[in-house]
């Protein structure tokens, strides 16, 4: 199976994850189906439920990526919600029972029309990036800014293979799994010439294990990911058996765990005798470890230098976005300075949305009501550089910005290493035979 994450056809496809975006950051998933698999009832077949409105995937399913769709008015009568439609639904089982249309029964039923609502939704085929905003929290998660750093720093490219622990919710899973992707697997040939690229994700949760799993398979990342259930610091990371199981041979690994440095011992390049490396011979291994507080990080730094590993740095990613707008500070309507109209610095100006936005808060939630001296209306103001004016709109106001601290990152330290590959003599050999002007 392919994965909609790797590859995609142009259009939503039946038995495929799709998002369906509600705002910029309020993403639903669901599996596109064309019959009722939740058994919900609804005469449309499956219908995913919003606060913006009801939407059959009769509706979805076809639809290229991107496209707006309109919420429907579906039939909630087909199991005892609505008396007059639940006798019209046994009615018209009765009828294709007794005509032995048995398969009609499960179809999306044209018998209800489905009209239009005034909800729409946007839907969006999966990237990472939007599963990590919309997947279902199991643990504390690793966003993108995150990630998109980490697998930066750790040299992750198509053919590697990468270690992570733990799994999790499976967020940082999918960026991996995507970042690692080489093709899917074609000739035999073709395959032996280059490495596919694989992660190796392990989690000692049990339910937490099945779940990510499960969302492998769903997602069509099972053949990319490998997901072991194991406690890592006790056992390892060899696939299969802990001590006798087979080497990932990974270039780079990911440890999200409360306690990494316990879990170092198990990614060096002389394992115990009769054991295999779980790191790639012929390659540095990279790795990033990610920790909330100081303490551990500094733990982990000790037992990194105790292990040999090397270039070690710290790094926290504060990521804020910035809103950026154009004030009239200190300007008159024709763009005149100097003129005396508020606000007339920039503090002024941030001030000033500072208090409209609270006073807009306060009205919203009743806090602040007309017989209260500082009560004034929320006026939904023409900004400025709309009014007509021959002022061109730079000359109009200076941009001015506000930070917004609320996006959404679980800050963490992470602390970078590096091990590099193991040199015998026999390497040296080899290259001098190969480059003998190396000599
Ligand atoms: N990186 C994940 C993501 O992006 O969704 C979140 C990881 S969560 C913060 C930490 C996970 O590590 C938990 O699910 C926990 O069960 C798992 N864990 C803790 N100790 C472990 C161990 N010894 N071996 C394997 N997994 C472990």
């Amino acid at each position: 199976m392919t994965s909609p994450f790797l590859t995609r056809n142009a259009l939503a496809d039946t038995d495929n994850l799709a998002l369906l975006q509600l705002r910029r950051d309020q993403i639903v998933p669901t599996i596109l189906r064309d019959h009722d698999d939740e058994n919900q009832g609804y005469w449309e077949g499956k219908v995913t439920n919003t606060r913006f409105g009801s939407f059959p995937h009769s509706t979805l399913i076809g639809k290229p990526w991107g496209a707006q769709v309109v919420a429907s008015k579906v039939d909630t009568g087909s199991r005892g919600r609505n008396k007059s439609a639940k006798r019209k639904a046994e009615e018209l089982d009765a009828e294709a029972t007794t005509t032995g249309a048995e398969e009609e029964k499960k179809k999306p039923s044209l018998r209800t029309p489905v009209s239009a609502e005034s909800g729409f939704l946007h839907i969006l085929a999966p990237t990472p990036e939007a599963w990590t905003i919309s997947l279902p929290h199991r643990t504390q998660v690793v966003y993108t800014p995150d990630y998109s750093y980490i697998l930066h720093r750790l040299r992750a490219r198509p053919g590697c293979t990468v270690i992570e622990a733990g799994a999790g919710s499976g967020s940082f899973t999918h960026a991996s799994a995507r970042a690692v992707f080489n093709g899917y697997p074609g000739t035999e040939e073709a395959t032996k010439r280059r490495r596919l690229g694989k992660v190796c994700s392990f989690e000692f949760h049990e339910l937490r294990a099945s779940k990510v799993q499960q969302e492998l398979r769903d997602h069509g990342l099972d053949g990319i990911v490998e997901a072991t259930h194991r406690d890592v610091y006790e056992d390892g990371f060899l696939l299969g058996d802990p001590k006798t199981g087979k080497s990932p041979k990974a270039n780079a690994i990911f440890l999200d765990l409360p306690a990494p440095w316990l879990a170092l011992k198990h990614l060096v390049r002389n394992p115990p005798p009769g054991q295999e490396s779980a790191l790639d011979p012929e390659s540095p291994a990279y790795l990033c470890t990610f920790s909330p507080c100081l303490e551990q990080a500094e733990r982990t730094i000790r037992t990194m230098r105790k292990l040999s590993w090397l270039n070690i740095s710290m790094v926290e990613v504060a990521q804020r976005r910035l809103d950026v707008k154009r004030d009239r500070i200190g300007l008159d309507a024709e763009g005149v300075r100097g003129a005396t109209v508020y606000p007339r610095t920039v503090e002024e100006a941030v001030a000033k949305l500072r208090s409209d936005e609270q006073r807009a808060k306060l009205i919203r939630d009743n806090r602040m009501t007309k017989d209260q001296p500082d009560y004034q209306p929320i006026a939904k103001e023409t900004p400025f550089y709309k009014e007509k004016t021959d002022v061109p709109a730079y000359a109009q106001g200076r941009l001015t910005h506000r930070s917004e601290p609320d996006l959404r990152t679980h800050t963490s330290y992470l602390v970078f290493a590096i091990l590099p590959r193991a040199w015998s003599e026999e390497d040296e050999q080899k290259c001098r035979e190969q480059w003998p002007s190396a000599k």
